[in-house]
């Protein structure tokens, strides 16, 4: 058994899950409120057979234990993994990859005290003291931070580092000490106030530096490292993570002293984007803690572009992306609905949140309390900058609004703004309508495609029909191009969907192997391994395999559906039971076209 497996058979669903909602048995499942959307009806299943989690909810969505902490702790697969092994005491051999991370780890650790120390301590740092003192910083807020200084030196820390026995060549990986293309090298932040950046578990991967001197720039981070991405990284949400779930809501601001000062006055839940844009990476990180996130950002005009940008990025990444699923009718587009609320706060000119909350508290909980929602907040700032009564403004405004009404999946909500746009422009709501359709591709075939839903489901340990599928797929390069119908939602297995997902992304092996995590680099090999039958046609056998994979999908998910359905539908929503009995019926017809279209090729698949 492959220590994924070992893993995944000592870590009882349940009890994991439970550990995060409180479960109530529910005939042989249980049930909660769904931990990933906001409901008053618990919609939230737990299968103790299946070792599966299923959200009936506006989820639609499920997995395995490791997919459920996935999406529960924001972290990756590998991560998932060794949170489960170390709960179940099942030793993780460090792979070198691994064993390098942590040494770079320790090195900016050791650097992050060094700093931290001559900020408390030292003469030099009385300039940084000062500073701090004058933005209202606390000792507390000092030492939870980790704050520090960088002495004005070219080697103190290299020095420091080299004689504890850290390697010149790993302190330049790490981007502590830059090196001289003529040779020797020299320390990165000198005289500067030091943030240490830490990843969501806490080590630290990064530094931000502010200048207490004219220096140039102003603010310096580290550069880009094997573990600095500073695209997809908050600064403060090692500490902020659990505020953030415990109150279901993420302040996204700016600057470093914003996080400290918020949290020093008892605002947990803010973390700050490094850099000015938000990026899809960092909202990842937020989507499994909450899907309440309020963007804090300047009134400037730098700010006020940062916020389009930032906008624009949250709504592609909570939003699910269509998908491809393939009916012996052609191809049907399944979307779901944008279940993240996303509003925006205006701050008031020349005024930073640090500003706003020092001064007062209660103004800062009321901006968060009026934040607009997003789409209002583009409407504002979109007809404040032009003059409707002018034709050419209208046509802009439309060019700008529209296409955001067009992207929405609720219809209630769509019609709402569509109403919206109509009076700003005093233009007929049909006009704009007729626009929605050209800007739509074909995503909208009336009612069922709409509440169509991306539903997964789980089976435990193995799953003949998905291994083969991805070694098929691994072995046979050329199906590169005609895996498309396969979704990675078909593979119940967290192991092989995180493999399927890789792949597609990868254009080969190598960098496919290299970008995994250790535990499934194993399970790559093992499938490359596979001893397959000769193959004339791989491509009709991999038709076949989807079509086993996607008829196995379907019958898992109606087995849930049903022993749901049999126990707890008394409680729910008259709407969500009817909701529940209409996708019923889909998947019945759904699995009856596979039967009833049977082709050539069916069993050359190993029976499941
Ligand atoms: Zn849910």
């Amino acid at each position: 058994m492959s220590v994924i497996d070992e893993i995944k058979q000592k870590a009882d669903i349940v009890e994991v899950v439970s550990e995060y909602v409180p479960l109530q048995k529910a005939g042989r499942s249980f049930r909660a409120l769904c931990p990933f959307h906001p409901e008053k009806h618990p919609s939230f299943f737990v299968f103790p057979e299946q070792q599966s989690w299923h959200c009936f909810g506006s989820c639609a969505s499920g997995g395995d234990v490791f997919s459920f902490l996935m999406r529960k702790e924001g972290i990756d697969f590998g991560e998932a993994l060794r949170l489960l092994a170390e709960r179940a005491g099942i030793p993780l051999t460090p792979k070198p990859q691994d064993e390098k991370r942590e040494r770079l780890y320790r090195i900016n650790k050791m650097a992050a005290d060094y700093y931290h120390h001559l900020l408390l301590h030292s003469a030099e740092a009385e300039g940084a003291r000062n500073y701090l003192a004058g933005r209202g910083i606390s000792q507390e807020s000092i030492i939870g931070f980790r704050l520090g200084f960088s002495p004005d030196s070219w080697q103190a820390l290299h020095q420091h580092l080299t004689q504890m026995g850290y390697e010149e060549e790993d302190l330049v990986i790490v981007g502590l000490v830059v090196k001289r293309e003529e040779g020797g090298s020299y320390d990165r932040f000198r005289n500067r106030l030091m943030f240490p950046i830490n990843n969501p578990q806490g080590h630290v991967v990064g530094f931000g530096a502010r200048a207490l001197d004219a220096s140039l720039p102003k603010y310096l981070n580290s550069p880009q490292t094997t573990i600095f991405d500073k695209s997809s990284i908050f600064y403060g949400i090692d500490l902020a993570k659990t505020p953030i779930r415990r109150q279901d809501m993420a302040v996204i601001v700016e600057g470093y002293t914003d996080v400290i000062t918020a949290h020093q006055h008892g605002f947990g839940n803010v973390v700050a984007s490094m850099g000015t844009a938000l990026t899809e990476k960092q909202v990842g990180i937020l989507k499994g803690l909450t899907k309440n996130i309020v963007l804090s950002l300047d009134a400037d005009a730098a700010g006020e572009e940062a916020t389009w940008r930032g906008v624009e990025t949250v709504t592609r990444s909570l939003d699910q992306k269509v998908v491809l699923i393939p009916t012996w009718r052609g191809m049907v587009k399944y979307e779901n609905e944008i279940d993240a609320e996303v509003r925006v706060i205006t701050m008031p000119p020349g005024k930073d949140p640090d500003d706003i909350i020092r001064e007062d508290a209660k103004a800062w909980q009321s901006l968060i309390d009026d934040a607009l929602p997003m789409v209002e907040y583009i409407f504002v700032a979109v007809s404040s900058k032009l003059d409707l009564t002018k034709a050419k403004d209208k046509s802009s405004a439309v060019e700008r609004l529209l296409p955001l009404v067009a992207e929405m999946k609720d219809l209630m909500r769509q019609a709402h703004y569509l109403q919206k746009l109509a009076r700003l422009v005093e233009v007929n709501e049909g006009v704009l309508e007729a626009g929605i359709k050209g800007l739509q591709p074909s995503n909208r075939r009336g009612k069922i495609s709409q509440e169509r839903q991306r539903p997964l489901v789980s089976l435990p340990l193995t799953s003949p029909v998905e291994e083969y599928c991805l070694a098929l797929l691994l072995q046979h390069p050329e199906l590169k191009g005609s895996s498309q119908g396969l979704l990675p939602d078909y593979f119940e297995e967290s192991k092989n969907r995180q493999l399927f997902i890789a792949w597609q992304q990868a254009t080969e092996l190598i960098s496919l192997r290299s970008g995994l995590d250790v535990a499934l680099q194993e399970h790559l090999d093992s499938l490359l391994a596979k001893a397959l039958p000769p193959i004339s046609h791989p491509e009709y056998v991999l038709a076949d395999c989807v079509l086993r994979l996607r008829e196995k999908f379907l019958r898992s998910l109606k087995t849930k559906e049903r022993e749901v359905n049999l126990m707890g539908s008394q409680d729910m929503e008259g709407t969500e039971l009817i909701k529940l009995q209409e996708r019923a019926i889909e998947i019945n017809t759904q699995l009856g076209e596979v039967f009833i279209e049977p082709r050539g090729q069916r069993r050359l698949a190993p029976k499941e």
